[in-house]
């Protein structure tokens, strides 16, 4: 038997990959259909049907030239990232499919992964901002993206303006004059404006149009700030803000789109020219999303429109039965909007009321903890857009530490209860929320 170099079997040759197809007789494929195989040929992986998880750290260059042209890619000295793939923490396959799918829903050119939505918004605001400059955001946020902006980035010289969600127009156009006044006085320049819509937790929608509007009427150069909003509430099925007037689009994936309350994973996406930036700060700090967690978004979002369109209708029916209610005061849910001017903006920039909103239990806090200890379905826990409901007290929880005045000026009260309908039965679930109010 021979046992030398001679004798081994060359390997097989790899069969070159197909064009994907994106239409079908000119008629481009939905986002629903592209989820099961946009930016992914079998062909590259053995014929595995699935993406396999790339569990690697780094990848072999085919030759010196290459390693170079990818370098210049990963720099910055050629716009867009690399054209292969160099190192883990830049990227890897299981990443950008999910990158690439996740663009499919927003409509947007580019989008980037991160590991949580939190390290998202962090890295995207540290890319905009120098010292000096003004970030003007719509109150409330998410507490910690609230909490980034006035005491970490403040400790970088960089200062922010905030107005109410439901603010108008006219307070749109004032609060952008006063953070350029703000921004000249500190020789910087306003360098974003970052929307929450809807607010956490009262529900309340910001026009996104009129905001558009209003940066445009105020910054005339070509040099005016994004509008970046995080769309983890509505997105990506019931709110593309994109097509209304904003150029960046975050997420916090844990919510819908991985959509089981297993994974933490964040992402930020829009135009090329905003997302680049983003890209090189992410390469330098890392908090890329790792490939496993991005293999599970890839299996979510196969089913996310399932998913939402589920959670959506069962949030309908439940409101529908809480709203008649004797022991429940008000709900704060999207399908049910009394002021015309919120409902206006609903009507324009979404398709869908979701399936988070508020329940005001009559009474206090004791009569909302006594629902909340009698729900059986419903899981006591914060968080949302999971297959099961979630219940819980943002005034005693996720909220506890925002001051009292700000708590009373939101209308955050101490019988607000936040409820995240999943997919389970409706009927069920009417039913665990009837014997809970029945208990209070
Ligand atoms: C959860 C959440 C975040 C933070 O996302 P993580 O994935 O927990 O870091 C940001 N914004 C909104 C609206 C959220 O609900």
């Amino acid at each position: 038997m021979s046992d030398t170099p001679e004798a081994i079997v060359p390997p097989t040759p790899r069969r070159k990959p197909k064009p994907e197809v994106t239409t079908i007789n000119g008629r481009p494929l939905k986002p629903a259909t592209l989820m099961m195989g946009h930016g992914f040929d079998p062909v590259l992986s053995e014929g595995a049907l699935k993406p396999p998880i790339f569990q690697t750290s780094t990848f072999a260059f085919e030759n010196a030239a290459a390693g170079k042209r990818h370098f210049e890619g990963i720099t910055g000295k050629r716009p867009g990232g690399a054209e292969g793939l160099v190192y883990s923490r830049f990227n890897g396959p299981n990443q950008e499919i999910l990158e690439d799918r996740l663009s499919v829903w927003d409509g947007a050119e580019d989008a980037l992964v991160f590991s949580s939505g939190m390290t998202a918004i962090c890295v995207l605001m540290l890319a905009m901002c120098s010292a000096g400059d003004v970030i003007v955001h719509s109150g409330p946020l998410y507490a910690a993206s609230e909490g980034f902006v006035a005491k970490v980035l403040a400790r970088y010289g960089v200062t922010y303006v905030d107005f109410p969600a439901q603010a108008s127009r006219a307070e749109m156009d004032a609060v952008l004059a006063t953070a350029q006044a703000q921004a000249e006085a500190q020789g910087g320049k306003v360098a974003l404006i970052y929307l929450e819509s809807p607010a956490n937790p009262t529900n309340a929608l910001v026009d996104v149009e009129a905001m558009r509007d209003a940066r445009d009427a105020a910054f005339t150069g070509d040099d005016h700030p994004p509008i970046a909003i995080d769309n983890t509430f509505l997105g990506p099925l019931w709110q593309k803000p994109l097509d209304h007037g904003a150029d960046i689009v975050v997420y916090s994936l844990t919510k819908y789109v991985g959509g089981h309350s297993d994974l933490v994973a964040g992402s930020v996406s829009g135009a090329k020219k905003w997302i680049d930036p983003v890209r090189a700060l992410r390469n330098t700090m890392g908090g890329i999303c790792d490939p496993n967690t991005a293999w599970m978004l890839l299996r979510s979002l196969e089913t996310v429109e399932l998913r939402m369109t589920r959670a959506g209708e069962n949030a309908a029916k439940v409101c529908e039965f809480l709203r008649g209610h004797p022991k429940v005061e008000g709900l704060g849910y999207l399908g049910f909007i009394s002021d015309p001017a919120q409902q206006d903006i609903y009507d324009r920039h979404c398709s869908g009321a979701g399936s988070t909103f508020s329940v005001f239990i009559k009474g206090g806090e004791a009569e909302a903890f006594r629902f909340l200890d009698s729900l059986t379905i419903a899981k006591l826990a914060v968080s949302l857009g999971g297959t099961e409901t979630l219940a819980s007290l943002p005034a005693a929880m996720t909220h506890l530490s925002v001051p009292d005045e700000r708590k009373a000026a939101l209308g955050i009260t101490d019988n607000l209860v936040r409820i995240s309908v999943g997919i389970e039965d409706a009927d069920d679930l009417i039913a665990d929320f009837a014997q809970a109010l029945d208990a209070v």
